[in-house]
């Protein structure tokens, strides 16, 4: 019955309102910048993903402007049909030339990338290995894909050996966060590559976080691996890149069955022309711009010096993801609104995003932020800090 479906909604939102579980938009009135317009309020943003500053660059803007010129608003079909211009074949070629790889395949999104990809690749019978803290749409993917799917305990590789060992019917991936979303540490990528090697596994990695940010050029966390080592490899292009949607690079077998099977990339439009010309702008801005990875750098030695002065619980990250784990939900909800209070924004993260009892307050820097900035945060942690006592 509709209405008995209706009074379960109703109750499962008054759980997650009674449990600070409930979860709420907040409306920006400005571009995505390191401060923000909110509820037309002015405030400081330490949580976005837009790493390197690049969301409202003026030449990548411009790039989109002229690509709209070109192309018009609209692609107007899956890329199978007629969506697939020049424009995206061009940055496809560049993105593949710059990873050292033969082909890439831009999504729309990375969540259709990981679930794309994955159901593609994996068949009845297969074997699927993810660390437990991969992101969800690494985790939904496997769920969807007929392989039978085992989770490693986080950056556990000699657990994952295990488990290869254990297992020795079906094909075999193991997948991992690059860069964990939510935590900031970079995975074992050296031994996930040897074991791998060792137990004859295709490793996939999703450098969502990682590209842009990390390695020569920003090349990501797998920068200095070989296509045979990473042989499928993810990133997403909303974060570092500044703008929007997401690309699987690696071999012309891999690419061409992406082509052929991956659902989430036949079934859907391609997204705008002009969106790939402004990503194409924003690659050379992300390889050439080494400033902005050594600003970030700056900041986050800066930030992990003064928070453990403070005696604040940091994380194990060197990466511009630097999370504060409070514990419960709703101490981590206080703290967001004390530091809205004072003018900072910091979203809280709290399960099912990450596991209970490690609520926490997910700040990120961005090579826009300024000494004064990182001031300013700190200050701010402190005297909550101390309030919370
Ligand atoms: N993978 C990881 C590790 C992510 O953090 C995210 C985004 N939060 C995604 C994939 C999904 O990418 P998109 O936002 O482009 O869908």
């Amino acid at each position: 019955m509709a209405e008995r479906l209706m009074a379960r909604l109703q109750q499962q939102l008054a759980e997650k309102r009674a449990h600070n579980l409930y979860r709420q938009r907040r409306v920006i009135g400005s571009a995505q910048q390191v401060e923000l317009l909110s509820d037309g309020k002015s405030l400081l943003s330490f949580c976005s993903n837009d790493y390197l500053g690049l969301a409202n660059h003026p030449e990548i803007a411009v790039a989109m402007k002229r690509g709209i010129d070109r192309w018009g608003v609209g692609s107007g079909a899956a890329h199978l049909i007629t969506g697939h211009t020049a424009a995206h074949h061009a940055l496809e070629e560049e993105l593949a030339e710059w990873l050292g790889r033969e082909r890439a395949l831009l999504f729309s999104t990375g969540y259709m990338a990981n679930i794309g990809a994955i159901s593609a690749l994996m068949k009845r019978g297969d074997q699927l290995f993810e660390d437990r803290l991969n992101h969800a749409s690494l985790i939904d993917g496997g769920l969807a894909s007929a392989a039978a799917f085992h989770r490693y305990r986080h950056a556990g590789t000699a657990m994952l050996d295990e488990q290869l060992r254990a297992v020795e019917s079906g094909n075999r991936m193991v997948i991992s966060d690059g860069v964990f979303s939510m935590d900031g540490d970079i995975a074992p990528l050296q031994q996930l590559v040897v074991s791998c090697e060792q137990r004859n596994a295709l490793l996939m990695i999703d450098d969502a976080h990682g590209i842009g940010v990390l390695g020569e050029q920003g090349r990501g966390c797998s920068a200095g691996y070989t296509q045979q080592q990473v042989p499928v490899l993810m990133a997403t292009l909303g974060k570092a890149f500044g703008v929007f949607g997401a690309f699987v690079a690696g071999s012309e077998t891999l690419i061409e069955t992406l082509i052929q099977d991956a659902r989430s990339w036949v079934y859907t439009t391609a997204p705008p022309a002009a969106m790939a010309e402004a990503l194409r702008a924003a690659l050379k801005i992300v390889s050439s711009d080494e400033w902005r990875r050594e600003q970030l750098r700056q900041l986050i030695s800066r930030f992990r010096q003064g928070a453990g002065q403070l005696g604040l619980p940091l994380m194990p990250s060197e990466t511009p993801i630097q999370p504060l784990v409070v514990g419960e939900a709703d101490r981590a909800l206080r703290w967001s609104h004390a530091l809205e209070e004072r003018g900072i924004l910091v979203s809280a993260i709290r399960p099912p995003t990450v596991p209970q009892g490690s609520a926490r307050l997910r700040i990120t820097f961005s090579a826009t932020h300024t000494a004064a900035h990182v001031e300013r945060l700190l200050d701010a942690l402190d005297q909550i800090q101390r309030q919370d006592h």
